[in-house]
């Protein structure tokens, strides 16, 4: 039996956010059994609490953001990604501002600091779930598909990005604690270029340098350093599910076969099963 767990003690990072350009600082903090992943609004009248569940994602154009008690958080899924790594079920993440700081635009910083908090396994049995059928999600030349499976959650990602060098790429990686920081963590964010200018003239992406993302333009990646793995942009893109399908609130397995995923599909696919698990439990 694979018991609850959640972080020892406090531990915070903290940086510019990608989007709104403020700074903005992150803690992790312990929680009871059973309380999930909840965002708590520090810098809001009345902390509200938002819990990290698809049925509480209020948008998905850049990046996923959660909604819950008039309280908003944007951008949660390298975050997300970092918790389901560790496998911490528990955990109030105190947040001073809307949107968790960019870093480098991989989820290194947010897997440290919880390294640095620790993990405390706790005595509930921890909620493991797999689909009880096979999910299709499919949207134009996007598709995912989730077979069951009970041992580890396996996920098996192409994607193509446009005017990239490096087309199609693949990669087939099963979660776990021990190798997820070489493997996955180290991933950037990928903006093409063209999406970039449309973005600054939203009044978006205030916060964005060569420190936080690659740039991809006219079949060039530009970066501050080299590519950290040759296939780093389908790496980022397994990240980002692992951290969209930790929105379900559960430990799930099976194989997950993404052809060029995104947060409404990956969203859509963890709200399919937040759903199946919710009928199951109520039969
Ligand atoms: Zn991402």
């Amino acid at each position: 039996m694979k018991k609850q767990q959640t972080v020892q003690k406090k531990a915070s990072v903290s940086g510019i956010a990608l989007h709104s350009g403020v700074r903005c600082t992150v803690t992790v903090t312990p929680a009871e059994e059973n309380t999930g992943i909840v965002f708590r609004r520090v810098d809001l009248p009345g902390q509200p609490l938002i819990h990290a569940l698809a049925s509480n994602v209020a948008d998905v154009r850049r990046g996923t953001a959660i909604a819950e008690n008039n309280g908003v958080v944007f951008t949660v899924e390298h975050i997300m990604s970092a918790l389901n790594a560790w496998h911490i079920d528990n955990c109030i993440v105190d947040m001073d501002g809307m949107e968790p700081p960019i870093l480098d635009g991989s989820a290194l910083g947010f897997f440290d600091m919880i390294g640095e908090a620790g993990v405390q396994v706790q005595d509930a049995e921890a909620k493991t779930f797999t689909p009880t059928e096979i999910l299709y999600v499919e949207d134009g030349g996007s598709k995912l598909v989730f077979v069951p499976g009970e041992e580890d959650l396996r996920i098996s990602c192409t994607t193509e990005f446009a005017g990239c060098p490096f087309n199609p790429q693949f990669h087939e990686y099963t979660l776990d604690t021990d190798t997820y920081r070489k493997e996955i963590a180290g991933g950037r964010t990928f903006v093409d270029y063209k999406d970039l200018q449309q973005l600054f003239a939203m009044g978006l992406c205030k916060g964005g340098s060569l420190d936080a993302a690659a740039i991809i333009h006219d079949g060039a990646i530009i970066c501050k350093e080299e590519l950290r793995y040759d296939n780093e942009i389908v790496r980022h893109k397994i990240l980002d599910l692992i951290g969209d399908i930790y929105l379900t609130g559960l430990r799930v397995t099976g194989t997950i076969i993404a052809i060029r995923p995104g947060h409404p599909r990956n969203v859509k696919l963890a709200g399919m099963v937040q759903k199946m698990f919710a009928e199951k439990m109520n039969k």
